[in-house]
């Protein structure tokens, strides 16, 4: 469907147009109508599927439609989200949706100074981009008032939950009139989003894009079975090997992340981390410096990475798998975004083998193994097809999803050649890796 049927403003699009975008995405069809109606809405949605245009562009048109001048203090639309980062991003792209509008658009987050925030919300905002921790510390100091609030979008909604923010969130949302409409997003649908769901909204419609829980399409998926103390080693083979370039990796914990990005940096792979530890200053740097090409490899942590919006981005690692099947479809959201194709590397220890499975059955199919030569466990740890989804009737049917597509990967790999230095000579070459698996 296009944009111009569904009657907006053409200064929307306009915008819309120097997006670049010609058609919706399947959420934005299924979400805008209901959207335009009024209605509350519990989205099903992942990051990468064009989640912010589906609730932006409604939002907007709503204001147009119904101009009010926003009292002092007073705002019109609130969107709550789970991190800075995500809250940043939201007011960039919001913005870049109102670029041709006179709206006061405006974000205010915790770990800055709550003066100067309180200052952007002085004289009234149109749209307000907010986590649930510092609007609540503005909202009791009365520096904000929300009875005006006419739509509350919950961005992440799943996130807010698992962090602990929704308590905050409800008690925001109470401030509120009682003719608000919400809009919750979530990329799982977990029983507790249900009964959160359930709870917060009224008479509302829920819009499923795929199968509930499932991965982006167009994303493929593979993994490599290979012991945790090999993995550092077959990232700088599979580096090197596969040319991977702005290569978002996860690791468990901030240790691991702190140890990979020593070992990327002795072997002079431009890399940076994001994680929690890390000043926002450096957080926001490292991610602008992957945006933009300047580094290949950007190492994160679950939290810090959430629901960051990279464009174009082709390969996301689990170095470690998640524990919980929602963080792995978390982690991969970030690639096959709207529509392009994408790459999701895992490397499985036989200690994995649970997760492995629960995130299987989760994306309804059997990750494709690759075993790479000279990573090859012992014959009793070799991670075996889990019998959990031959029983389920899914396998058949996004076997495709799940399916490797190296022969395209190379060939985009092949036109990526930076003509660096090998990576596995500066890491001390196969001859010191063999030597090392013989010492375990
Ligand atoms: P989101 O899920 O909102 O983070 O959007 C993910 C990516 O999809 C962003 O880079 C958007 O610019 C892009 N996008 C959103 N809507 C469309 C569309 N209709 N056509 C193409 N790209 C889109």
């Amino acid at each position: 469907m296009k944009f111009s049927a569904m009657g907006f403003a053409p200064e929307i699009l306009a915008a819309i147009e120097t997006s670049g975008y010609v058609k919706m995405t399947p959420v934005q069809e299924q979400t805008m109508v209901e959207a335009r109606r009024g209605r509350d809405l519990w989205v099903n949605a992942q990051t990468g599927t064009g989640k912010t245009a589906a609730f932006a562009l409604p939002m907007l048109q709503q204001m147009i439609d119904v101009p009010i001048t926003v009292i002092a203090g007073h705002v019109r639309c609130l969107i709550l989200t789970p991190t800075r980062e995500l809250a940043e991003q939201l007011l960039q792209t919001v913005g870049h949706y109102a670029q041709f509008l006179d709206f006061k658009i405006e974000a205010v987050f915790g770990g800055v100074k709550l003066s100067g925030q309180a200052n952007k919300v002085k004289k009234g905002v149109d749209i307000l981009v907010a986590t649930p921790g510092r609007l609540s510390e503005l909202v009791i100091s009365k520096q904000v008032n929300l009875s005006a609030v006419e739509t509350i979008v919950l961005d992440e909604a799943d996130r807010m939950l698992d962090m602990g923010f929704i308590a905050a969130a409800e008690s925001i949302i109470a401030q509120t009139a009682e003719n608000r409409q919400i809009m919750l997003f979530s990329a799982t649908t977990t029983a507790a989003m249900n009964e959160l769901a359930h709870k917060m909204l009224k008479n509302h419609c829920e819009v499923r894009v795929s199968k509930a829980n499932a991965t982006a399409e167009t994303v493929e998926h593979v993994m490599y079975p290979v012991s945790e103390e090999q993995k550092m080693d077959l990232f700088l083979e599979l580096l090197e090997q596969h040319n991977w370039y702005q290569i978002l990796v996860f690791t468990s914990t901030k240790r691991q992340a702190d140890q990979l990005l020593k070992r990327l940096k002795e072997v002079q792979i431009p890399s940076a981390i994001c994680h929690g530890d890390k000043s926002q200053g450096t957080r926001r740097r490292a991610l602008a410096d992957f945006k933009s090409a300047k580094i290949q490899v950007l190492i994160a942590t679950e939290v810090a990475a959430r629901g960051l919006d990279i464009e174009g981005l082709d390969y996301v690692l689990n170095y470690n798998l998640p524990y919980l099947p929602e963080d792995y479809v978390h982690r991969i959201g970030r690639t096959g975004r709207a529509g392009k194709s994408g790459h999701a590397i895992s490397f499985v220890c036989p200690e994995e083998t649970r997760a492995l499975q629960r995130i299987e059955r989760v994306i309804g199919g059997e990750i494709k193994r690759i075993y790479q030569r000279g990573y090859d466990l012992p014959g009793r740890d070799v991670i075996k097809s889990t019998p959990l989804h031959k029983n389920t009737n899914s396998v058949k049917s996004t076997k495709k999803s799940v399916n490797t597509k190296s022969k395209n990967s190379k060939s985009k790999n092949a036109k990526r050649k930076t003509g660096k230095k090998s990576i596995a000579s500066r890491a001390g070459g196969k001859k010191n890796r063999r030597a090392q698996k013989k010492n375990r």
